[in-house]
């Protein structure tokens, strides 16, 4: 028997809201294991599907998580102005893709887990399904709550569709993004080594506004708030051969221990790598930046 719908949304509640802390803890991921067995109200749930893509628990009115492989058997991964298109299950259309379905017409908020790494995932939620096509066999998935209501998302309007194309950016790409890099340094900051998820963001060498500011790890670096905001202050430089530089005003004030620990003491220390080389930061990107650093 399903809940009714307030239960039903109050339920979605509860579960985004144990997913966020979770994902917050670990610099971005849930595991297959939390997602197999997430504790919600003293009561164990599952919110991924054993095998397929599309979760539906039984006492659900419809789909709880749709699951995103980029080496999966759906080519899944169209994305299209802030619209992630979502392939039917294989098979009839009914099955698990009722549900699905059912998800449109309820206007019940979804998960969407994108796979990382075998299973790692980045959850992006609440997502809504807003629209589906028997015939292509699609799901069409708004990534933010102000794109729900759109009536033609073909055919957006320029201003609506720069808003789209940034939605993408924040709901996708960057999430992506930060679990890569912090996942690459083991949640921990490449400067001071703190190692508290919530604490960490994935800072990039060369900005995203610069043409190869792309969101890639190799562009990227695990700091902590306070390190990253000293790196993108220039009050800190990391040179090219990974070797941390304070700011020499910095360098001579005297204050509390957060200058003293935190910064100054971090001067001539070397960062700590990735140990997989293709993550590591890529030498021209810190050396662009380093004579950011230099020029301030
Ligand atoms: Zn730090």
């Amino acid at each position: 028997m399903a809940l009714d719908l307030d239960a039903d949304f109050a339920l979605r509640d509860q579960i985004m809201k144990r997913l966020a802390y979770l994902r917050d803890q670990s610099g971005g991921v849930v595991t297959r294991d939390q997602l197999t067995d997430l504790e919600i109200n003293g009561q164990r749930r599952r919110i991924i599907d054993q095998s397929a893509g599309i979760w539906n628990p039984s006492d659900l009115n419809a789909t709880l998580s749709i699951l995103s492989s980029p080496t999966g058997p759906y080519d899944d991964g169209q994305v299209e102005g802030g619209y992630f298109r979502y392939d039917y299950k294989t098979g009839s259309i009914g099955g698990s893709n009722t549900k699905l379905r059912r998800a449109v017409e309820l206007g019940l908020p979804l998960i969407l887990l994108l796979k990382l790494k075998p299973g790692i995932f980045v959850p992006v939620f609440p997502v809504f399904a807003v629209r589906y096509d028997d015939d292509a066999r699609q799901i069409l998935i708004a990534l933010d709550e102000s794109l729900r209501f759109i009536e033609h998302p073909e055919t957006l309007s320029e201003p609506l569709k720069r808003y789209a194309e940034q939605t993408t950016l924040r709901r996708l790409h960057q999430p992506v993004f930060r679990a890569s890099v912090i996942r690459a340094y083991h949640t921990q900051c490449t400067v001071c080594r703190l190692k508290h998820g919530v604490l960490l963001d994935a800072a990039h060498i060369r900005p995203d506004a610069h043409e190869s500011g792309l969101p890639v790890v190799s562009n990227g670096l695990s700091l902590c708030k306070i390190h990253h905001a000293a790196y993108d202050q220039n009050l800190l430089g990391i040179r090219p051969d990974g070797v941390v530089q304070i700011n020499q005003d910095l360098l001579g004030e005297t204050d509390g221990p957060m200058l003293k620990y935190g910064l100054q003491q971090m001067h001539q220390t070397s960062i700590t790598l990735p140990r997989r080389k293709i993550e590591r930061p890529s030498t021209d990107a810190l050396e662009w930046r380093y004579e950011q650093f230099k020029a301030s």
